[in-house]
């Protein structure tokens, strides 16, 4: 049921739509000056207002300030400033070869903007996931409507509020609400649809994009895996492996490992291990820790909840398990040797829950991991080169990590996407400006020297020519 509000919301969206195609056809958007100026007012809003962003992700997703800071502060100004000092490269005309044919000739590639864009995203990382790919599409010379999401409303009135004063209005707009909201915006035609968000309603856009054949961009999710063998150093894997489940997010992270597959031999100790990481990452009591971010609302609680208290998952909890209603505090929860038919293991967890698979080898842990759709992220714990081609040659994903979790986000020359039902198309860096770019292939040409063969009549001996 939309608020009253969010009606209100839905009236307004056709007028925004043509405000904002009125501005695009104005051809500002397109120039050097109007991307640079706006991207160097991307990086003022980010440097004023650190303090009111992370006490916002505080209040919505109690985020400390640390990692508020890192995860989507540092990320969007890193961004930023790649976007400012590769403008020019990505926007010059690339020379390319011409042939026999088109002599004496020039071919040229040239980006041009797609158009007015949409961006739909997620509460997660409710800050950087807008101004991530809202770099990108200023990059590229677009209009932009932005729909954050409802479930972080007090950093979705933050965006709103910043970016009407530090942006230019004319060709930058955002759009607040809920799913109503979502569905006019979506109902309207667009040059380019970038959404982040679940697989589910990745499909909701992809079919409102296809009434007008615009082309999408998909961040979706799905079930990433972590394969582990008995080659590696416990003590580090564990770390890597805490920090990237626990560490960011309290497990709310796409890229966040969802469940282990773990060699036989080494199960007990990597389980002693782990446990000695998360308290000496969270303290001996997690619900004191400042470190761990909380569950985002009751509704995720109440998901997360129900896979702890299934009886084949709850009598397999090896450590945490505790969960408290009134804090939305799940604790870091390790559940060992979990059937791949239980709840746990159906959809992506998307909270601090880690189930353990154990397995004989690498044989058995691809065949597992090719069960579910192709994930965003798969990380492998190994230091046997053998092991690691054949999993980097063998998976499809996203991204991978070889020793590491997360981390290959963090690196902006790295395209960051999905494959399969985890995602389509990619972004962050060069990859950014060429989600929001059309590839226009140009022929410039005099007015002589043609090549007599090209024209009829087709004659044997122009054939040969
Ligand atoms: P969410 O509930 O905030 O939804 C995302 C956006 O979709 C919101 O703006 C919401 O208003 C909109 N929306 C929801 N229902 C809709 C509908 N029926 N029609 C149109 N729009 C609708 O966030 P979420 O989907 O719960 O986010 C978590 C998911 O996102 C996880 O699956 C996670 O893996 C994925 N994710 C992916 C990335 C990535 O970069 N690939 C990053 C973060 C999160």
């Amino acid at each position: 049921m939309a608020t009253q509000q969010e009606e209100e919301t839905v009236v307004r969206v056709p007028q925004i739509v043509q405000e904002l195609n009125q501005t695009m056809r104005s051809g500002i958007t397109r120039t050097k000056e109007w991307r640079m100026q706006q991207l160097r007012a991307v990086l003022k809003l980010l440097e004023d207002n650190e303090e009111r962003i992370t006490t916002a992700l505080a209040k919505d997703l109690g985020k400390s300030a640390h990692e508020g800071y890192l995860t989507e502060i540092v990320q969007a100004t890193s961004s930023c400033k790649l976007a400012m000092k590769e403008l020019n490269k990505w926007m010059a005309p690339q020379k390319v070869p011409t042939t026999l044919i088109t002599f004496p000739g020039k071919a040229a590639i040239i980006a041009e903007p797609l158009g007015l864009a949409l961006i739909i995203a997620p509460w997660n990382f409710p800050f950087s996931l807008v101004i991530d790919p809202l770099i990108g599409a200023i990059s590229a010379g677009c209009a932009v409507v932005i729909k954050p999401s409802e479930i972080t409303p007090t950093v979705s009135s933050l965006i709103a509020d910043l970016i009407q004063k530090y942006l230019d209005k004319k060709a930058i707009h955002v759009v607040e609400g809920g799913v109503p909201v979502a569905t006019a915006l979506l109902e309207q035609k667009w040059d380019k649809i970038f959404y982040t968000g679940n697989p589910k309603v990745g499909r909701i856009v992809m079919a409102a994009a296809a009434k007008h054949l615009t082309p999408v961009t998909l961040e979706l999710g799905g079930k990433c895996p972590v394969y582990i063998d008995d080659s590696v150093d416990l003590k580090v894997s564990a770390q890597r492996i805490c920090h990237g489940k626990w560490g960011f997010n309290c497990g709310q992270t796409c890229i966040a490992p969802d469940y282990l597959l773990v060699q036989e031999s080494i199960v007990p100790k990597l389980v002693e291990t782990m446990k000695d990481t998360i308290v000496q990452f969270f303290g001996e009591d997690p619900s004191k820790s400042g470190d761990l971010s909380r569950i985002v609302n009751e509704n995720h609680f109440q998901r997360l909840s129900k896979l702890l208290d299934d009886p084949r998952t709850s009598e397999k909890i090896v450590h945490g398990g505790q969960h408290v209603k009134e804090l939305l505090f799940i604790a870091p929860t390790i559940i060992l040797d979990i059937p791949l038919d239980t709840p746990v293991m159906s959809d992506e967890i998307f909270g601090p829950i880690l189930p353990i698979i154990i397995i004989k080898g690498v044989d058995e842990a691809m065949d597992v991991i090719l069960s579910f759709p192709k994930p965003l992220a798969f990380y492998v714990f190994s230091t046997k080169k053998e092991v690691q081609e054949r999993l980097v040659i063998g998976i499809s994903a996203g991204g991978m990590g070889v020793n590491e979790t997360m981390m290959h986000f963090t690196i902006p020359r790295l395209p960051f996407g999905g494959v399969g039902e985890s995602g389509m198309g990619a972004y962050h860096g060069k990859d950014s400006f060429d989600a929001f770019s059309h590839k226009k292939a140009i022929l410039y040409k005099g007015m002589r020297g043609d090549i007599p063969a090209r024209f009829p009549p087709y004659t044997s001996e122009k054939k040969s020519l």
